[in-house]
C-alpha cells in the first residue's frame, strides 16, 4: 500500500468535503413582529374563559421539594452559550397579548428550574435541559436516570446536584428511552474508562443502541432543519418568541454522546437491583420511542413514567418529521401502567414536573390512556365514515372529561396533527381522492393559481381581507400560493409573516407556536446560512455501526448523476479490520462486507474515525489531509469522482419560500 502524495491527496479531499451543495435564493424582507390582532386577542380569551388558569395544584407540585435554583449560563468551549437560566426570566404575571394563555401558564410551569427532592433519596435536575435528570440514590452513589442531551449540561446538572447533596460517585445509568435528550450527555457525568473499571451498570430497553445510532444518521439533516421549526431554537426568547418547547425549555445542542448498556430489559416486566436499590422495569417499545422503558421502585413508591406520561398530550408524529407511533399500543401501556401504579404515591418523568398521591397517578394515568385512545378511536371511526385527513383534524373534539384535564392538552402534541397520525399509520397519506394522486408540486400549482387570481397583488388583497377577519388559516393559504407562485412580491411574504404571527400568538401548543413564529422569522430573515454543526454529535457517531454511514451514504447518492456510472471502491477501515466493497449498479450504491475486490477502481484504507468525520462534513481538509490512517492505491481519479456522486445536503433548505 503506497501513501499518496499530499498534492494530488489535497485535490482528492478537497473534492470530497467540497460535495455538491445547494444554496439558496431568497433571502428576507425584513421588518419586526406584529402587534396581537384583535382576532387572536378574542381567540386567546376564549381560552382563558374556558379553563382553570388559576388552579394552582401544578405550581405547588412544580415547585415542591425545591433546594436550589441555578443561575447564570451553561457555555460550550467555544463561547457558544448552551443554556441561559435567565433568558425565560419574562415569564411572570399574566399572559401578554402574543401569547396563548393556557401556553403561557404550561411556559411558567416549565420555569421552575432547580435541583429538587422529590422523596427521601430521589432528587430531579429540572431546567438544565429540554429533560430531566433523576439522581437515586443507592449504597454507594448516585443511580442517574437521564444524563439529559449534551455533554456540558449533564455535567453542569450533576456539579449542581454535588455541590448542594455532596460528592458521590455516580453508581449506575438508566436511559429511559433512545431519544437524545434522555443520553447524549452520558460522556459529561462518566467517562468510558469509569464505566469499564468501576463495571458501572448502564440499563436500557432491548434494541436501544440501534434505535438511538439510526435515527440521527439517515434522516438527521432533512429532520434536524425541521426540528428548527418545532423547537424555535432561533427565535428570540420573549412574548413574541419561543416561550417554551411544551416538554420543557431549550433543547441543549451541545456535545451529544452515547454508552452501550451492558443490561438490558428486554422482558414485559423485569425486576433489577442496582447499587443496592429493587427497580422494577417495564418494557414499552414502539409507543412514544421504539426502544423505550418505564420502572418502578417499590420501597419508595416511586413510579417513573419515562415519557409515555408528561405533563402534555405528546405526538403521535413529531412535526420535525419521524416514523409515525402506534396510539394504540400507547394507550394499551398506559392500561398496564395503571396496574403498575396502584401502589405508587410518587410519579416521576423525563419531562415536567411530578404528581404525588395515588389517586391523582391514577385520574393523571387513565387520562393518558384515553386522550391517545381518544384519538385512535374517533380517527378511525371517521376513516371508515369516509373523512379525510384534512376534514377529521377539524372534526374531532376531546370531550370536555379530557380538555380540561391540563396534562393532556396539546403543549407538545396536537391532537389536529395526532389524528392525521393515525390517519397516516393505518392508510397513509393519501387520501384516496384521485386530485390528489399525481397534484402538481407546490410551486407549479402556485403558478396557476396566480394566473387564475390575477397575479400576486390581487392574492395578497384577497388575503388582507381573510386576515382583518381573523381568517388566519385562508390568508396563511392564499399568501403561500403567492410566495410560492411569485418569490418577488414582498407584499405577499410581509403579510404571510404577519399571518403565521398571528397563528403563532394563538397556538396553545409550543410546537405550533415555533413552526409559525419560525416561519415568520425567515419569511422576514432568510432561512439560515449554517446548519447546527455534526461536530458536536461526532461522540455519538463514532459508536455508530458503520453499516449505518454507508446507508446514509447509498441515500446520498445522486442517482441521475449516477446513471450508467460503474464504479467499484474498496474500503479498508484498519481499526476495526473490516472490509467493505462499494459499488455503484443501476444508479443504487450497493456495500457489502468481506474481502476486497481485486477488480476495484480504487481502494481506501482508513480509520472509522477519519471516515465518520469525512462522511459527516466535520474532519478539517487540513486534519485529513495531515493524516496518515489515509491512503488511497488504484485511480485516485475515479475515487474522486465516485465521492462526487455522494451529495452533501448542507440542511439550510428554504421551507417556507421558493
Ligand atoms: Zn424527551
Amino acid at each position: 500500500m503506497t501513501s499518496i502524495h499530499r498534492v494530488s491527496q489535497l485535490a482528492l479531499v478537497a473534492a470530497i468535503v467540497a460535495l455538491a451543495s445547494g444554496c439558496s435564493k431568497t433571502s428576507g424582507i425584513g421588518g419586526s413582529s406584529s402587534e396581537a390582532t384583535p382576532e387572536t386577542l378574542k381567540v386567546n380569551a376564549q381560552f382563558a374563559k374556558e379553563l382553570k388558569l388559576d388552579d394552582q395544584q401544578d405550581f405547588e407540585d412544580a415547585k415542591r421539594g425545591l433546594i436550589a435554583k441555578p443561575s447564570g449560563k451553561i457555555v460550550q468551549a467555544d463561547g457558544t452559550v448552551l443554556k441561559d437560566f435567565d433568558s425565560y426570566n419574562f415569564l411572570q404575571g399574566k399572559a401578554p397579548d402574543t401569547v396563548n394563555p393556557s401556553l403561557w401558564r404550561h411556559a411558567q410551569l416549565n420555569a421552575n428550574y432547580g435541583l429538587f427532592k422529590v422523596t427521601d433519596g430521589v432528587y430531579q435536575l429540572r431546567g438544565f435541559d429540554i429533560a430531566n435528570m433523576t439522581l437515586i440514590e443507592g449504597k454507594t452513589g448516585w443511580i442517574v436516570v437521564d444524563p439529559l442531551t449534551a455533554r456540558e449540561t449533564a455535567s453542569a446538572a450533576l456539579a449542581f446536584a454535588r455541590q448542594h447533596l455532596g460528592n458521590k460517585p455516580v453508581s449506575a445509568i438508566v436511559f429511559t428511552h433512545a431519544h437524545a435528550d434522555h443520553f447524549g450527555g452520558v460522556l459529561g457525568i462518566v467517562t468510558p474508562q469509569e464505566v469499564a473499571q468501576r463495571k458501572l451498570p448502564i440499563v436500557a430497553s432491548a434494541g436501544f443502541m440501534e434505535e438511538a445510532t439510526s435515527e440521527n444518521v439517515l434522516v438527521g439533516t432533512g429532520m434536524g432543519r425541521r426540528s428548527l421549526y418545532q423547537f424555535g431554537k432561533d427565535l428570540p426568547r420573549s412574548a413574541k418568541g419561543n416561550v417554551d418547547t411544551g416538554l420543557g425549555k431549550d433543547l441543549a445542542y451541545g456535545g451529544i454522546g452515547i454508552l452501550p448498556p451492558n443490561w438490558l430489559i428486554f422482558k414485559p416486566t423485569q425486576p433489577m437491583q442496582l447499587d443496592g436499590v429493587d427497580f422494577v422495569f417495564h418494557n414499552v417499545p414502539g409507543a412514544e420511542c421504539p426502544a423505550e422503558l418505564t420502572f418502578s421502585v417499590p420501597e419508595k413508591k416511586l413510579y417513573d413514567g419515562a415519557e409515555n406520561l408528561s405533563q402534555t398530550m405528546h405526538n403521535l408524529l413529531p412535526i420535525r418529521g419521524a416514523k409515525v407511533r402506534d396510539s394504540l399500543r400507547w394507550s394499551n401501556y398506559m392500561d398496564q401502567a395503571l396496574d403498575q401504579t396502584k401502589d405508587a404515591e410518587i410519579y416521576i418523568g423525563s419531562h415536567n414536573w411530578p404528581v404525588w398521591g395515588n389517586a391523582n397517578i391514577k385520574k393523571f394515568v387513565t387520562m393518558h390512556r384515553d386522550v391517545y385512545k381518544y384519538t385512535h378511536d374517533q380517527t378511525v371511526r371517521l376513516i371508515n365514515a369516509g373523512y379525510t385527513p384534512r376534514e377529521i383534524a377539524d372534526m374531532v373534539k376531546l370531550p370536555k372529561s379530557l380538555s380540561e384535564f391540563f396534562a393532556v392538552r396539546g403543549y407538545y402534541g396536537d391532537i389536529r396533527h395526532n389524528v392525521k397520525a393515525v390517519y397516516q399509520f393505518y392508510i397513509g397519506n393519501y387520501d384516496g381522492n384521485p386530485a390528489n394522486l399525481n397534484p402538481l408540486p407546490p410551486q407549479e400549482s402556485a403558478k396557476h393559481y396566480l394566473e387564475l387570481i390575477g397575479g400576486a397583488d390581487k392574492a395578497v388583497a384577497a388575503a388582507q381581507t381573510a386576515y382583518d377577519k381573523g381568517d388566519y388559516r385562508w390568508a396563511a393559504e392564499l399568501l403561500n400560493h403567492a410566495v410560492f407562485g411569485d418569490p418577488s412580491s414582498k407584499a405577499a411574504k410581509e403579510l404571510l409573516a404577519k399571518t403565521y404571527e398571528q397563528m403563532g400568538y394563538m397556538s396553545e401548543a409550543s410546537t405550533w407556536r415555533n413552526a409559525y413564529l419560525t416561519g415568520a422569522q425567515e419569511l422576514r430573515n432568510g432561512p439560515p446560512t449554517k446548519a447546527p454543526s455534526k461536530a458536536t454529535l461526532m461522540d455519538m457517531l463514532l459508536q455508530t455501526p458503520i453499516e449505518r454511514f454507508l446507508e446514509a451514504m447509498a441515500a446520498s447518492l445522486n442517482g441521475p448523476d449516477a446513471e450508467g456510472k460503474d464504479f467499484k471502491v474498496n474500503l479498508v477501515l484498519t481499526d476495526l479490520k473490516e472490509t467493505y466493497v462499494l459499488w455503484i449498479e443501476n444508479s443504487v450504491l450497493h456495500f457489502r462486507s468481506g474481502e476486497a475486490a481485486p477488480d476495484a477502481n480504487a481502494t481506501l484504507t482508513l480509520t472509522k474515525d477519519i471516515f465518520v468525520k469525512m462522511i459527516a462534513g466535520t474532519g478539517s481538509i487540513k486534519d485529513t489531509l495531515l493524516s496518515d490512517d489515509l491512503k488511497v492505491t488504484g485511480s485516485k481519479i475515479d475515487l474522486a469522482r465516485f465521492f462526487g456522486l455522494i451529495d452533501k445536503a448542507p440542511g439550510t433548505f428554504a421551507i417556507v419560500t421558493k
